[in-house]
C-alpha cells in the first residue's frame, strides 16, 4: 500500500516536470527564452506548491545562454523534487535510476583507471593482457606478449638527434601525433628538444640488454635495462628526449637543464608523463629518468601528474575508487 502510494506520488512529479520541461522548451523554441540566471549555474522555477524545481546542467559545461543546451537540462529537471516526496518506496527496485539521489557518481578518469588496472590486465604468467592499450603497464614485473609488436608505427616528424634510418625513429600512430604537438609547444617556448630513441623491438633489446651485461655487470644492468619483452620502448609509446645543450645524453644531468625542465612541467599537457621519477626506483623498479617520456593521452596524463603518482600506484586497484 505504501510503496503505491510512493509511485503514484512519483507520477504526479513526473508528471508536473515534464510539463514544466515542455513548457521550457516552447518558450525557447519560441525565442523568448530570458536569462533567469544571470550566474549561468542553472535555471530555477517556482512550482504551484512552493517547490522550486533545479535545472542543473551537466558538471564542466559552463552556464549556457544560447538557448541551444535546454533539452539536455531538462533531463534531470525531475530528480529535485522527488527526493522530498519519495519516502516511502524504499524498498522498490525496478525504479532505481529513478531515486532521490540524483547524483550520478561516474568518473570517466577512474572508469579508465579501472579498466586499467594493474591487478586486472595481467596473466597468471606475468604477461600483459592490454599490450595494444594507451594505458598498458609494463615493467619488471609485467611482460608483452611474445613477440608483440604494434601495427601502427609511424615516424614522428620531429628533430632527432641522429640521421640516420632507425627502427627507434618509431612510435605509435597516436603517440607520434603527440609528440609533434610536444616539440611544436617546445620550439614556440624557445625550447630545443631532439628525439633520441622511440621503439624498440624484443630483437634489439635483446641485444641491448646483453651488451650492457657484458660491458656493466649484471646489477647494474638490472637497475638501468629491461629484460627484452619488458622494456615500455617495445609498447611503442615511450620515447627518450634530450636537448642539444646537454649534447643529447640521456643522463641525469638533462633534468636539471631548461629544456627538461620545461618537459617535466609540458609534458603531461600532450598526453606524456615523465615515467621513472626521482626517489620512486621502489615502486618504478628503474632510477631516475628525466629524459624517458611515456604516452598515456592527455586527460590521464594531467591527472596522473596532479597526483604526483608513479604509474604503477596510479593503476594499483588499491588506489582506485569508483
Ligand atoms: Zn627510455
Amino acid at each position: 500500500m505504501k510503496s503505491r502510494t510512493g509511485r503514484q506520488r512519483r507520477m504526479v512529479v513526473m508528471l508536473s516536470s515534464l510539463m514544466i520541461c515542455g513548457a521550457l522548451l516552447a518558450a525557447c523554441q519560441n525565442g523568448t527564452e530570458e536569462s533567469q540566471d544571470p550566474n549561468g549555474t542553472g535555471n530555477t522555477q517556482q512550482e504551484s506548491d512552493g517547490t522550486t524545481v533545479h535545472f542543473t546542467e551537466d558538471k564542466g559545461t559552463d552556464g549556457d545562454n544560447t538557448g541551444g543546451d535546454d533539452t539536455s537540462a531538462s533531463g534531470n529537471s525531475g530528480e529535485g523534487t522527488d527526493s522530498e516526496s519519495d519516502n516511502g518506496s524504499s524498498g522498490e527496485e525496478q525504479d532505481s535510476s529513478d531515486d532521490g539521489n540524483g547524483a550520478t557518481t561516474e568518473d570517466p578518469l577512474m572508469e579508465k583507471r579501472s579498466i586499467s588496472a594493474l591487478q586486472t590486465t595481467i596473466d597468471a604468467q606475468s604477461v600483459v593482457t592490454n599490450a595494444e592499450s594507451m594505458t598498458v603497464i609494463v615493467n619488471k614485473q609485467r611482460s608483452l606478449p611474445e613477440g608483440y609488436e604494434p601495427d601502427d608505427l609511424v615516424e614522428p616528424n620531429v628533430p632527432f638527434s641522429f640521421d640516420e634510418p632507425h627502427e627507434k625513429r618509431h612510435m605509435r600512430k597516436e603517440a607520434a601525433e603527440a609528440l609533434e604537438k610536444l616539440f611544436a609547444g617546445a620550439k614556440a617556448d624557445g625550447i630545443e628538444l631532439r628525439a633520441v630513441s622511440g621503439y624498440r623491438s624484443y630483437q634489439r633489446q635483446v641485444s641491448i640488454y646483453n651488451n650492457n651485461v657484458k660491458t656493466k655487470g649484471q646489477e647494474y644492468t638490472d637497475r638501468v635495462s629491461s629484460v627484452p619483452g619488458r622494456s615500455e620502448h617495445q609498447t611503442g609509446l615511450a620515447i627518450d628526449v634530450s636537448s642539444p645543450s646537454v649534447g643529447n645524453v640521456l643522463e641525469e644531468v638533462f633534468g636539471t637543464s631548461k629544456e627538461g625542465q620545461w618537459l617535466a612541467e609540458h609534458a603531461a599537457e600532450y598526453g606524456y608523463v615523465i615515467r621513472y621519477l626521482q626517489g620512486e626506483e621502489d615502486t618504478t623498479g628503474y632510477v631516475y629518468e628525466p629524459w624517458h617520456i611515456r604516452y598515456i593521452g592527455t586527460d590521464l596524463a594531467l591527472d596522473v601528474a596532479k597526483s604526483g603518482l608513479t604509474l604503477e600506484e596510479y593503476f594499483d586497484e588499491a588506489n582506485i575508487k569508483l
